[in-house]
């Protein structure tokens, strides 16, 4: 097997890995997003931010150790992050986005399965709602009287009766 190189190993780039595996497609640095998430997915309208457990201090983490010297300093820089954190999920969710929050040590080799597919749930969960939204969904009943799903656009356009008429002649 080959040697994997180290910056494949980061965490964001193994949600990207996956995501782009199973077939999502995704953006990167985009502008004018809030909190500049790892992962923007605005047909999801989802942002993505794959935290280190450290940095942004990952509370009852198995993979987090305290630092053992300049204590103060640490904590305050972390308290700083987390509170930075949750201003930009707040942000983005008050206009209209999913945030989806995954951290590094979801993401070890033994992990890294359940947590994508936990993401992959929100992500087809939040695609319906959108849908829906945006698509009534009808039903009509059909000639043996079973209803019958049927999607209608909420703006349908409808044909030109001249041009009908005309192709009818
Ligand atoms: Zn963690």
């Amino acid at each position: 097997m080959a040697r994997i190189h180290s910056s494949a190993t980061k965490p964001e780039v193994l949600v990207r890995h996956w995501l782009w595996n199973h077939g999502y497609r995704y953006r990167l640095n985009v502008k004018g997003v809030p909190g500049k998430p790892d992962i923007v997915m605005r047909r999801y309208h989802t942002a993505i931010f794959v935290n280190g457990c450290f940095w942004h201090g990952h509370e009852n983490c198995f993979n987090y150790r305290k630092p053992k010297s300049n204590i103060e300093f640490w904590e305050k820089k972390i308290s700083r992050n987390q509170e930075r954190d949750q201003e930009n999920y707040r942000t983005l969710q008050e206009n209209g986005w999913q945030v989806i929050v995954v951290w590094e040590c979801q993401l070890a080799p033994k992990h890294i399965e359940q947590t994508m597919s936990e993401v992959e749930v929100l992500l087809n969960d939040k695609f319906l709602s959108l849908y829906q939204k945006h698509n009534k969904v009808v039903y009509h009943q059909s000639e043996d009287g079973q209803k019958l799903p049927m999607a209608a656009e909420t703006n349908p356009k409808y044909r030109d009766n001249k041009k009908y008429q005309n192709e009818r002649n």
